[in-house]
């Protein structure tokens, strides 16, 4: 096992754990104050995760996605900053900004592919040892693709590893069901948001197909698949959904505040309601059994269920990785396994979407000095994370990371209205991104720059136009009447889930 050894602690460079685009910007702005980042990523290549669900596209537009510490980095290497008003697609993101990012030779030599952080501790202090614990460096074990294992000490850890790597289990309780771990090994259970019409269409075309959950990714899956079955007709839908009432998902139909946003829920229920999609109601997964294929047990109303499927696809959300923070003093909410402070603003039981003051390094701390989790991952169990927010979240930190209280305290960052988001249905997420077509963030994006939000604001219902001028109206209805901006990750429920438990 290697290790750096006998560096004085302000000399050792500053850990970021995760290269997707919060790692990223974290580390341009720890070079801009001139402290030396070391980037580990488990993935083979820049921002795997973002990898991973390139073929969706964003619903916030590329105005909203670029750091600006990233894109000073980038200015100097000739590179050409994509349409501020576009949706990028996950690949797009990373052809387009994150890949010449990382290249930019600053980044690209302290990044560490194929470098799984599998523990975090203080060097010769566990958990419990408390004297000089401040003063000491971090040290950080870390496995490559060989299954080697080396030791890197730090002064400092930025963790941005994101939640793509763990989803929630399927059972019920947010517990695994029974045999859910071999249902896993046997690959029977495909990665969230599966490319089904493209990468991996031909594993998909003509098998049945059970999609798991009741927000945007499984409306994003489920649209998806119908596609696909038009095309091949042997292809079977089945939808598990612990509700009683898939309604929420399929938002207003023709009565929604929003005509496309409605349109996309009435394709969806039109799917089921024409039997092209089997919808299975108050269904607990309670077991698997994994043989030729995937018998799905689930208690129903009516008694235990069992549905034999090819391939299931969850779509029941994600939780951040702790185990590797095992050693190191965190202070996280109880309920969303955010910093304890964050915890209640973005909590999905009572906060539909993602307006959050922006916030830094002051609110995420830890009694662990020196320690922060950002991006993805600080949010923890809440779905409404916005890369601008961890934009904000990473300057703040690397300043005082630096040394500049002042700084790390200034609130920068001016996020768009996203206070009532309410049902998506992932069309952000999967259509083109021309105006006036089928999805509500296109419609936030058709109509101009959405309305800054700044903390000085108080938080009101915005309009999806903001400053922008009245569109014709036979152009577009999204500036007709007061909307809010589609630019986070609607959890579904107007104001959280109290409130459906409420009506
Ligand atoms: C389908 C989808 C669409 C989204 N659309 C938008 C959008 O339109 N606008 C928006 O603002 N936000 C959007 N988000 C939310 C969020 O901004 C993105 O998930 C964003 O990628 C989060 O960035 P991140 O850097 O925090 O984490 P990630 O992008 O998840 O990056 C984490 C990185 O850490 C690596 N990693 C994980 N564990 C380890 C480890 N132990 N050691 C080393 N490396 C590790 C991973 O391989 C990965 O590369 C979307 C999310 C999803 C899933």
């Amino acid at each position: 096992m290697s290790k750096n050894t006998d560096t004085a602690l302000s000399q050792l460079p500053v850990a970021v754990i995760g290269s997707g685009p919060v790692g990223l910007a974290a580390a341009a702005h720890l070079l801009e104050r001139g402290l030396t980042p070391i980037i580990f990523e488990a993935g083979d290549s820049p921002a795997a995760a973002v990898n991973a669900w390139g073929h969706i596209r964003l619903f916030s537009p590329w105005q909203y996605d670029v750091d600006a510490a990233a894109r000073r980095l980038l200015e100097g290497t000739g590179w050409q900053e994509p349409d501020a008003d576009t949706l990028p697609t996950g690949a797009e993101l990373l052809e387009l900004y994150l890949r010449p990012l990382a290249a930019v030779p600053s980044m690209s030599g302290a990044l560490h592919l194929n470098s799984e952080v599998v523990a975090v501790t203080r060097e010769g202090l566990d958990k419990t040892r408390t004297g000089g614990r401040e003063n000491t460096p971090f040290l950080l074990r870390i496995r490559d693709e060989s299954g080697s294992v080396s030791e890197h000490r730090v002064r400092a850890i930025i963790d941005a590893s994101g939640t793509w790597n763990n989803p929630n289990p399927l059972g019920q309780a947010g517990l695994p069901a029974a045999g859910e771990a071999e249902a896993y090994a046997a690959g029977f259970i495909t990665v969230p948001l599966p490319d089904v019409a493209g990468r991996e269409r031909a594993r998909f075309a003509g098998r049945h197909v059970l999609v798991v959950g009741a927000g945007h990714s499984a409306a994003n899956s489920l649209l998806a698949l119908g596609e696909l079955a038009e095309q091949e007709p042997d292809t079977r839908i089945s939808w598990a959904i612990r509700r009683s009432s898939a309604a929420s998902v399929y938002g207003g139909g023709d009565l929604d505040g929003l005509p496309a946003r409605g349109a996309l829920g009435s394709r969806l229920r039109a799917l089921v309601e024409e039997g092209r999609i089997e919808l299975h109601t108050s269904f607990t997964i309670t077991g698997f059994k994994a043989a030729d294929s995937l018998t799905v047990v689930g208690s129903t109303p009516s008694g235990e269920t069992q549905l034999d499927v090819d391939l299931l696809v969850p779509a029941t959300g994600f939780r951040p990785s702790l185990d590797m923070l095992r050693e190191i003093r965190l202070d996280l909410d109880p309920a969303v396994e955010a910093p304890r402070q964050l915890g209640p603003l973005i909590d999905p039981e009572f906060h539909s979407c993602g307006t959050v003051e922006p916030h830094g390094a002051r609110l995420l701390a830890h009694p662990e000095k020196d320690f922060y989790i950002v991006g993805m991952k600080s949010y923890g169990r809440a779905p409404t994370f916005l890369m601008a927010t961890g934009y904000e979240q990473v300057r703040s930190i690397a300043a005082a990371l630096a040394g500049d209280q002042e700084a790390a305290d200034k609130v920068e960052l001016v996020l768009p209205e996203t206070g009532v988001c309410s049902t998506d249905l992932g069309g952000s997420c999967d259509t083109d991104a021309s105006c006036g077509t089928d999805s509500a963030a296109e419609e936030a994006s058709c109509c101009g720059t959405p309305e800054p939000y700044t903390a000085a604001e108080p938080e009101a219902a915005s309009s999806c136009c903001g400053t922008a001028p009245e569109p014709e109206p036979a152009a577009s209805s999204c500036c007709s009447a007061p909307e809010p901006a589609f630019l986070g990750i609607p959890t579904g429920l107007a104001h959280g889930r109290s409130a459906r438990e409420e009506s």
